[in-house]
């Protein structure tokens, strides 16, 4: 199992489908799990996706409408059900705090989870967390709405022929990370010699929205975009009037924000198969695409390395 992985539990805009859930996506980072959108159904997807109340840290809803928010108070009486210990951070826009208030307490239950309300009023990054700080922007839907991304720091990759070449191992190896530099048999060795630098990976969450700037800066270098394509390009005008987009504006933000891959979701029921779709955003963005379907796990795509081969550790 990937420690980054995205779990779809769900995939279907406005109604469900005999095989598409309700909206609903679990992302494991490390310790750490987020769910977005939780539409209705969520509880019963993540049993089927093998995803425990547990496992949830985050909950980052994108909009107030049912399809991305419905499965809200079933996960949350799930999760103090199953007496999950640990504080749970809920991330919405600011502006419809009385809905959260409304699903939270949708029904009777003895409540014991430890929620931490963090209502998004404007741009900027919502929480930092060990692994990575979250951020969101506002997107352009017919409600209020906010996209997410999650940037993991930049740092370094130890490398481990020039520590050989220095003679440098165990706990010196800390040392060295720690101080940034390391006296060994007399001469100095600095961090930069012994390692390269490694970009954090990013995530993005693109949901309910038309074109607009924000959803350019959310994809900006993403690793995974995982992004709406309710419409086909054919129906454009659709896609503007509900506030939406096309695959093929889907495929236009990962090709002009140099994303690695997309995840195409929140599929109209209009379409009996995703295959103009797909081809839609695959005009647009020549990298991988992926259509996603329920309980589909896509792991966040490898690092790329940046070191360059044969260089000398004497150098
Ligand atoms: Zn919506």
């Amino acid at each position: 199992m990937s420690n980054r992985e995205l779990v779809i539990l769900g995939t279907a805009s406005q109604a469900p489908t005999r095989s598409r859930n309700h909206n609903g996506y679990f992302l494991r980072w490390d310790d750490e799990g987020l769910l977005f959108d939780p539409g209705e159904g969520t509880q019963r997807q993540m049993l089927f996706a093998g995803v425990t109340a547990n496992h949830v840290t985050r909950i980052c809803v994108t909009h107030f409408h049912g399809d991305h928010c419905l499965g809200l108070p079933g996960v949350l009486q799930r999760m103090a059900l199953d007496r999950v210990a640990h504080p749970v951070e809920a991330c919405y826009p600011a502006q419809n705090q009385e809905f959260l208030e409304r699903l939270r307490h949708a029904s009777l239950f003895h409540d014991t989870l430890e929620l931490h309300e963090r209502p998004v009023d404007g741009d900027g990054v919502v929480t930092v967390a060990p692994a990575f700080r979250l951020e969101a922007r506002a997107l352009s839907h017919l409600v209020p709405t906010v996209g997410y991304r999650l940037v993991e720091p930049d740092g370094r990759r130890m490398l481990p022929r020039e520590l050989v070449g220095y003679g440098i191992s165990g706990p010196d190896i800390g040392r060295l990370q720690r101080a940034g530099r390391l006296a060994v048999d007399g001469r100095v060795v600095t961090l930069d010699q012994v390692s390269e630098p490694r970009r954090g990976q990013r995530f993005a969450f693109v949901m309910d929205t038309r074109l607009c700037d924000a959803a350019f800066e959310l994809a900006d270098g993403a690793d995974m975009l995982v992004c709406e394509s309710t419409f086909a390009d054919a129906d454009v005008g659709l896609a503007r009037d509900y506030g939406h987009l096309t695959a093929g504006q889907a495929g236009r933000i990962a090709a002009e924000s140099g994303a690695r891959l997309l995840v195409l979701t929140h599929f109209s029921q209009r379409y009996e198969t995703t295959a103009q779709l797909s081809a839609d955003a695959a005009a647009a963005f020549g990298g991988e695409i992926v259509v996603a379907a329920d309980l589909d796990r896509i792991p966040v795509p490898k690092r790329v390395s940046t070191q360059l081969p044969g260089r000398d550790p004497a150098d």
